[in-house]
């Protein structure tokens, strides 16, 4: 019961969207979306956030776009004002995703429609839709890449591996944790992969063992300190580290070069999400061995169409109603593809689509 429309729209066929600031051409009539991102401290969710605004304001839309400073108390005060502003579409990337039902209830009572956007919201029914990239499979990448890049499938090895793992309140945490895990933990099994730290869980469920609060780089800098410092005495080196994520791997990567690792001598394989700038750059400086890309743009054109639809009263379409279970129910999800972007392909892939500049990244 979304009192919305489509009005004026000149078709969907004039869609001819190509940059993050690209219109998809429709517009949305009555239109008031409040946007909740987690932080600015990532350039993904300023992206994210100003993408989306941006190509909803085209569309006619009255937009709110907050970020919370990574603190739970903000978001639900910036959605509560969203909500007294009459806003009847919320996208919301949660912080914790399990402390947002009263205010999502505030929400329902004006018949809003609720978007969890890349984080899933759990523990309440007034959730709609889901849209994210496939979570488990960005862990599946990192974990099949350092499959792949040490020969673990031929029976190389022992690798000393250290395993991170993201936020304990991010939803999507566990799901790159065990994706990633599923792949490595039967060459740990095996002793081809050996974690001189013991921060080896022996199942995906104790994955917040290694979560790293927030996301923090200087979080993540300080546990590998600690590793280094208590675990590779005596020329013992690290030869792989799992970062869920480009923000641990900055803090990773400062570890291990005050440890005094150099690229292209004894550096480990690291992992990454997200593509940050940093990152592409020290993936092209060889202090970064991969990031799993997610083009943050087709994410925010996707709940853009999904927008529309609500908006039309159309059936908004969805490709996965059984994954996404936030305790209260399945949430319908809309689940896009990631992909692995090494030093091999940050021009054909990044800078080529427009993702990044080469300027961007000292090219
Ligand atoms: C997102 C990642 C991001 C992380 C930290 C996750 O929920 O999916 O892309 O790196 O949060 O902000």
């Amino acid at each position: 019961a979304v009192a919305l429309s489509l009005a004026a729209c000149s078709g969907t066929s004039t869609s001819t969207s190509t940059g993050s600031t690209g219109s998809t051409g429709a517009a949305i009539a009555d239109c008031n979306v409040g946007i909740s991102m987690p932080t600015r401290s990532l350039e993904r969710w300023i992206n994210d956030g100003e993408g989306l605004k941006t190509q909803l304001e085209d569309a006619g839309c009255t937009v709110d776009l907050q970020f919370a400073d990574n603190k739970t108390d903000q978001q639900i005060s910036q959605i509560q004002n969203q909500v007294a502003g009459g806003a009847k579409i919320l996208v919301v990337a949660s912080i914790d995703g399990k402390v947002l039902s009263p205010v999502l209830a505030e929400a329902k009572k004006q018949d809003a429609t609720v978007i969890a956007y890349d984080r899933l919201i759990n523990g309440t029914k007034d959730v709609d839709y889901y849209a994210t990239f496939d979570n488990y499979k960005v862990g599946q990448l990192q974990g099949e890449f350092i499959e792949a890049q040490l020969g673990l499938a031929d029976g190389k090895g022992p690798f000393n591996l250290e395993p991170f793992a993201g936020s304990p309140d991010d939803n999507n945490a566990k799901f790159f944790f065990s994706g990633a895990w599923d792949v490595l933990l039967p060459y740990v099994e095996s002793g081809q992969l050996v974690v001189p730290s013991g921060k080896a869980p022996k199942s995906n469920d104790e994955w917040t063992t290694l979560g790293i609060q927030g996301w923090a780089s200087d979080k993540s800098q300080a546990e590998m300190d600690n590793r280094l410092s208590s675990f590779y005495g005596n020329g013992a080196k690290v030869n792989v580290v799992l970062s869920p994520n480009d923000s641990l791997a900055v803090g990773i990567e400062a570890s291990l070069k005050s440890a005094g690792y150099t690229p292209g001598a004894d550096y480990p394989l690291i992992t990454g999400q997200d593509a940050d700038k940093a990152n592409v750059k020290a993936i092209l400086d060889g202090a970064q061995s991969m990031t799993v890309w997610k083009d943050t743009r087709t994410l925010g054109k996707q709940v853009f169409t999904m927008i529309q639809s609500i908006a039309a009263g159309d059936t908004v379409e969805v490709n996965d109603t059984k994954t996404y279970d936030n305790g209260k129910k399945v949430v319908p999800s809309f689940l896009l593809a990631p992909e692995v972007v090494t030093k091999d392909d940050v021009q054909t892939k990044l800078i080529d689509s427009g993702f990044i500049k080469a300027s961007d990244v000292g090219l």
